[in-house]
């Protein structure tokens, strides 16, 4: 039996996971869920499911949550903030843990899931940004399994499933482009938070579809491989992909090219990461290869998308640059959102933050969470004065 706590229950990958989870049936238990703010949606949550451990992030959230199921029998344990958000990840009652927080949110409690024992299913790529050296050690050091949910990397991995990473000579990351692809840099000082979020492929939230416009997502996607299949970033190369059909590939020592194609649906990876090493049944439609008329394949162009080009630099320096581009690129999507900067001034932003860091190579964990604070405080004062 999996018995499954899923961080980030509410989010677009969390309702994905339940829907999954939903269909699979027997075998497949949830015991923990959470969100950060969104109670209507874990109430039905938890009514449908029925968890034993809820927590949530936001306090205030927390006691409304408390308030409203105070008749709901048998009633979850309700734990809150990062303390209550760890308890649910190592909490013995599971032995399975999807990591779909958003941002670096997500770093101590997945970390605290590998080190009671847990398989990981993760989505949450920006922690591995941050902290992959650290948590693949772990996860070594535990035997634990971390399988990959993006479905970049879910396609790499089953791949790879018959294959020896030796064999590789190259990783190639698809990337849809996002709505913007084609634009002209003086198009790009126009465009609104509206335009930014609609996503031509892919239904997502609003962090990631941003840094999907802005070619970013690609970026922390490439040093999330670097981690995941421990393949230098400068063996990976990405490719604009309108079509989102081939979901990434993998050169081989002898040219050979293998890839994994199917429809843009998010379940895919997701029931793949939920039933491995098994493959199960689905519902969902097959590719019709014979509607496609064409598969087409292009270098990004990286002066119009700095996000990318600073993602790369930072992937090649190591140690805590990642850390800094990441934490940085949070804040600075954030305020894009809340419209306090415009989209190319995200970029701009987090390069100039990255110019203050002074690299730390070998970090300890304490030290990741410093750089983190204060690369955060750093981008406000700078998006304050901008
Ligand atoms: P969403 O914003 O849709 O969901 C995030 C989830 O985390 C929600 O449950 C949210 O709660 C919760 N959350 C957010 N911030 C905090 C916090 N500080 N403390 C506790 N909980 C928090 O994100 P996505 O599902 O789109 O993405 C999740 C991760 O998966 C990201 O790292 C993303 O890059 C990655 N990913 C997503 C894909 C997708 O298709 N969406 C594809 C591949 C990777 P609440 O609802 O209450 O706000």
């Amino acid at each position: 039996m999996k018995k499954i706590a899923v961080l980030g229950s509410t989010g677009s990958i969390g309702v994905n996971t339940l829907n999954v989870i939903r269909k699979l049936g027997k075998g497949y238990k949830i015991i923990g869920i959470s969100a950060q703010k969104n109670v209507d949606l874990l109430i039905k949550q938890i009514i449908e499911f029925r968890p034993t451990i809820v927590a949530l992030g936001n306090e205030a959230a927390a006691r409304e949550l408390k308030k409203r199921l105070h008749r709901f029998r048998p009633l979850p344990r309700i734990y809150e903030g990062t303390s209550g958000l760890i308890e649910l990840a190592q909490n013995p009652a599971s032995n399975f843990v999807v990591s779909a927080l958003v941002g670096a949110a997500g770093l101590l409690p997945t970390l605290a899931a590998i080190e009671a024992g847990k398989d990981i299913a993760l989505a949450n790529k920006e922690i591995l940004v941050m902290a992959g050296g650290l948590i693949t050690t772990a996860a070594k050091k535990m035997g634990t399994k971390i399988l990959p949910l993006d479905s970049e990397h879910s396609a790499i991995f089953q791949c790879l499933r018959a294959e020896k990473v030796d064999n590789v000579r190259r990783l190639i990351l698809t990337a849809s482009g996002g709505p913007f692809y084609k634009y002209k840099k003086s198009q790009l000082e126009k465009v609104t938070v509206e335009e930014t979020l609609h996503h031509p492929t892919w239904q997502m939230g609003k962090k990631i579809t941003v840094d999907s416009a802005t070619l970013m997502n690609k970026g922390l996607e490439a040093i999330e491989a670097t981690h995941l299949f421990g393949i230098d970033i400068s063996r990976i190369d990405i490719l604009i992909h309108p079509q989102a059909t081939v979901h990434s590939l993998v050169e081989l020592v002898d040219g050979s090219i293998l890839a994994q194609l199917a429809i843009a649906d998010m379940r895919i990876p997701i029931q793949f990461a939920l039933t491995y090493p098994e493959r199960y049944v689905s519902k969902l439609q097959g590719l019709k290869l014979e509607k496609i008329a064409r598969l087409s394949f292009h270098k990004p162009n990286l002066n119009n998308f700095p996000c990318l080009d600073l993602a790369l630099r930072a992937g090649k320096i190591g140690g805590t640059m990642p850390v800094v581009l990441s934490a940085a690129d949070e804040i600075a999507v954030g305020a894009f959102l809340e419209k306090k900067i415009r989209f190319i001034d995200i970029p701009k932003i987090i390069e100039s933050v990255m110019a203050e860091h002074k690299v730390n190579k070998r970090p300890s964990l304490k030290k990741i969470l410093e750089i983190n604070q204060w690369t955060r405080n750093r981008t406000r004062e700078k998006i304050e004065c901008s």
